[in-house]
């Protein structure tokens, strides 16, 4: 084809060409093609549309600089560096958060954000098994605490019985994490997240006081960062619970920001040559501090005299203490929301300890804030996601049970429209929190530790578990509300905002860290970018800065044809055909959340992070695409069990949703110069009209519903891994019963209430007719027994407590 040729087709059909130019551009960007393609298309476009000589030329020796990285680092690069400087574009950086941001290591996340995950690769992901060791100890000592405990008496008493501490010291509850070689269980991050499970569906403060030894505080700190010394005479000790550990970071004037704790210790030489740290201290809300034996502390670590030869401010440090340590204040209580466990203040005045009891010794020193974040961005994903687990399985059972045994208008209350819908929800969480447990727990047995993950399952575990409890007390109504042993979700309420709380409170988790720290962290260049400039790498910077624009061109291509395909040209791995367009929708997400972050990182450079509504959006719509990847892998995992369908579109239909929701909040509140009335107007609009998903329909929640109030395997499933007692002296243990014989009895009762439809019966209350249908050979003899102990055992099943005055005013047990 000659010139001439090719100018006429261009010209000739002018709005095609021009169509199908665009077109052409973005199947180029969406196949991430290298820039050289680019460079051909562009000059053939040039060409095409017959560009003057000049233009065509100067394309052309643009373009060769653009391929040629050596020349494109010192022609081109150097200005954006030079740019990048002048506006303080790049955020600063403080110590703290470089070291919160360098903690751990990225995982699926990156993938999410890379607007292209590869779900082959995440759907591979390994999923963690317990091992038969594991699984003895689960039957065996955990049961056994189970049965041990009776949480109503601990309520009234305020206190755990001694026998169930010297059993939880016996068994080494405390030592789940030690390793075995220094005498403790060592246990998989599986094992140690399906203890607390099991125990939260028992009693609050006794996982509280399991959970804390576990999680970061000396034995922790020990087994990663402690000297041989330290680990072969503590952890043994720490494991049989002959010492009751603490962690103390929180200070009245630092809580979130705990990076501020004014503690200090300053560095000095004694008369016998050694060195030692006088330590002055003023923590609250140190859980276990009243009977701790050794309080690990964060403090600030000075050395005036530079004994250490690391200047004077050596930075925040931890050191293990003695609680008998002369100048140790152990506070009086605090009480966190009435359950009864330890917590309170703690002072040092003047306390004196060797430079042997920083841990890791003097290489220790400086290293504490390094220390916490490591651990942190591990233990995130353990402890708590396992405790809103258990309690949403218990509330599951529970008001699954209680749905069928309270009748009201005649009918089992779960039956009713009204009450579906709460049900659905606590069904789908459940389902949804031991997905999104077991997929993080499988990358933690791998020893990645993952921190922007583990701070997103933190959150929204946590979150979902308040959201589970309080449909559970809807739906239990009276019972709920009336305290004594035969309620079985009041504490779980009670507790909710001790676990939003701690272990950083959720709010500044989701707008700081999820996408504050993820945003640098799990984006494939940005960090990279700061990284270069910090350290005036031009080359690096220059790889760094062009690979970030073709990933933005790239996003932006595949946002705008996923988007107007409806994500159907994506592709989705080997799965359920039903679960196709999930994974595609996802790649839809993916690349507009990344184009989205980028526009945002673009436009407000380090201001970001002070724009929390903004990065609140990021974090929900990062965390939806995750929880929706973990059920996605739990169905897979399950072997794509088909009862579990409704429970698995509800799901990810929730997650569509509110990733949807986090567009619209991006669109319309992303302030970006000159962008805005495009995007709060256009793109808004069309995604609106376009939008990645909306809630399941009633018909789903219907199935879910219809499915936990059956007897079955699958509501057994749904609930697998927490206590259920077998006796019926146990609420639990009766309500169980109860639905039972309830259910079995429905039979029986639809046989009377047809007679009454065929006229053969009167118009009755049933159990008014129960007589005449066993006369009338409606009902056989077993029948009209079974409804008979029906009602006996409904009625024991909704009884709730009361107690005299005495008992009421504690004066005497009510347990
Ligand atoms: C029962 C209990 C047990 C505890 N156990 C321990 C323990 O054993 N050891 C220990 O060291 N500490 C412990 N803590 C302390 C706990 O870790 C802190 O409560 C937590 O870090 C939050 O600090 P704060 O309560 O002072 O809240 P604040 O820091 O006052 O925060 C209040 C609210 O403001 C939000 N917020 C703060 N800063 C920001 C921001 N930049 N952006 C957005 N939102 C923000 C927070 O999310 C929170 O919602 C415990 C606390 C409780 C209640």
């Amino acid at each position: 084809m000659d010139t001439a040729q090719l100018h006429g087709i261009f010209l000739e059909n002018l709005c095609l060409s021009l169509f199908l130019s665009v077109f052409a551009l973005l199947v180029i960007g969406y196949l991430s093609s290298p820039l050289f393609i680019w460079t051909i298309a562009g000059a053939i476009l040039f060409y095409g549309f017959g560009a003057p000589e000049w233009l065509l030329a100067a394309y052309i020796v643009i373009m060769v600089i653009f391929n040629i990285p050596p020349l494109r680092a010192n022609l081109v690069s150097s200005l954006v560096v030079a740019l990048f400087k002048k506006f303080e574009f790049i955020p600063k950086i403080s110590e703290t958060e470089r070291t919160a941001l360098e903690a751990g290591v990225v995982w699926v996340e990156k993938d999410l954000f890379s607007g292209k995950p590869d779900f082959q690769k995440i759907m591979a992901e390994s999923y963690p098994q317990l091992t038969p060791e594991e699984k003895a100890f689960l039957e065996g000592p955990v049961e056994k605490l189970c049965q041990m405990v009776n949480p109503w008496k601990i309520w009234k008493t305020r206190d755990i019985p001694e026998d169930v501490w010297a059993f939880i010291k016996k068994e080494k509850f405390l030592g789940m994490i030690i390793p075995k070689e220094y005498g403790g269980l060592g246990f998989s991050a599986l094992c140690h997240s399906e203890v607390i499970m099991k125990l939260s569906s028992r009693s609050l403060p006794v996982t509280i006081s399991v959970m804390v030894p576990n999680s970061l505080g000396p034995a922790e700190l020990l087994i990663h960062y402690g000297t041989d010394e330290q680990k072969k005479y503590l952890l043994p000790r720490l494991a049989r619970g002959e010492e009751m550990p603490c962690f103390g970071l929180t200070e009245p004037m630092a809580g979130s920001d705990a990076g501020s704790i004014t503690s200090s210790g300053v560095l000095f030489k004694g008369t016998d040559g050694k060195l030692y740290i006088k330590l002055n201290w003023n923590k609250r809300w140190i859980t276990l501090a009243a009977i701790s034996s050794l309080i690990g502390l964060a403090f600030r670590l000075r050395d005036p005299e530079n004994l250490l030869g690391k200047g004077e401010d050596i930075g925040i440090t931890c050191a293990l203490i003695p609680a008998t340590t002369p100048g140790v204040v152990i506070g009086r209580r605090h009480d966190p929301l009435t359950i009864p466990f330890h917590n309170c203040p703690t002072q040092g005045k003047d306390v004196v300890i060797p430079l042997d009891a920083v841990v890791g010794g003097a290489s220790g020193c400086g290293l504490g804030w390094h220390m916490l974040m490591d651990c942190l961005s591990a233990g995130r994903g353990i402890s708590l996601p396992a405790q809103s687990t258990g309690g949403a399985k218990l509330v599951a059972r529970v008001v699954s049970a209680h749905g069928i045994v309270r009748r009201q208008f005649g009918v089992s209350i779960g039956r009713f429209e009204g009450v579906e819908e709460p049900m659905a929800r606590i069904g789908a969480a459940t389902y949804a929190l031991e997905a999104m447990r077991k997929f993080t727990l499988g990358a933690l047995d791998k020893g990645i530790k993952p921190p922007v993950i583990t701070a997103m399952q933190k959150y929204y575990s946590t979150e979902m578990g308040r959201k589970v409890i309080n449909d559970g007390m809807d739906i239990m109504g009276g019972a709920g509300i009336s305290l004594g042993s035969r309620n079985l979700l009041a504490e779980i309420y009670i507790a909710t905002p001790i676990g939003i709380t701690v272990e950083g409170a959720n709010i500044l988790t989701r707008t700081l860290i999820v996408f504050g720290q993820g945003a640098l962290r799990a984006h494939p260049y940005a960090y990279e970018e700061v990284r270069s400039l910090e350290s005036n790498d031009l080359r690096r910077f220059d790889r760094a800065f062009w690979g970030h624009v073709g990933h933005v061109i790239r996003n932006t291509c595949r946002s705008i044809l996923l988007s107007l395909t409806r994500g159907y040209i994506a592709t989705a791995p080997n799965c359920h055909p039903q679960m196709r367009r999930y994974f595609r929708r996802l790649q839809w997400s993916s690349a507009t959340f990344a184009i989205m972050a980028d526009i945002a990182m673009g436009s407000l450079g380090g201001a970001l992070k002070l724009r929390e509504k903004i990065t609140g959006r990021f974090a929900d719509i990062l965390a939806h695409m995750y929880i929706a990847s973990s059920v996605l892998r739990r169905f897979e995992y399950e072997g794509r069990k088909e009862e579990d369908l409704p429970l698995v579109h509800y799901n990810l239909k929730l997650c569509m949703a509110e990733i949807q929701k986090g567009f619209d909040g991006l669109f319309d509140n992303l302030k970006v110069p000159g962008l805005r009335w495009f995007l709060k107007g256009w793109v808004g609009a069309w995604s609106r009209i376009n939008s990645i998903g909306s809630q399941a329909s009633d018909g789903y929640s219907h199935l879910i519903s219809r499915a936990m109030l059956e007897d079955s395997e699958a509501r057994e499933r749904l609930t697998s891994g927490i206590h259920i007692p077998k006796s019926r002296e146990e609420q639990l243990g009766r309500l169980e019963h109860a639905f039972r014989i309830v259910l079995q009895a429905e039979g029986a009762e639809k046989k009377i209430k047809k007679a009454i439809r065929d006229k053969v019966l009167p118009k009755k209350k049933v159990h008014e007719l129960l007589e005449e249908a066993r006369s009338k050979n409606i009902i056989t003899e077993e029948e009209l027994k079974l409804v008979r102990d029906a009602d006996g055992v409904r009625y024991d099943a909704i009884l709730v407590d009361d107690f005299d005055e005495d008992q009421f005013h504690g004066r005497s047990p009510s347990y």
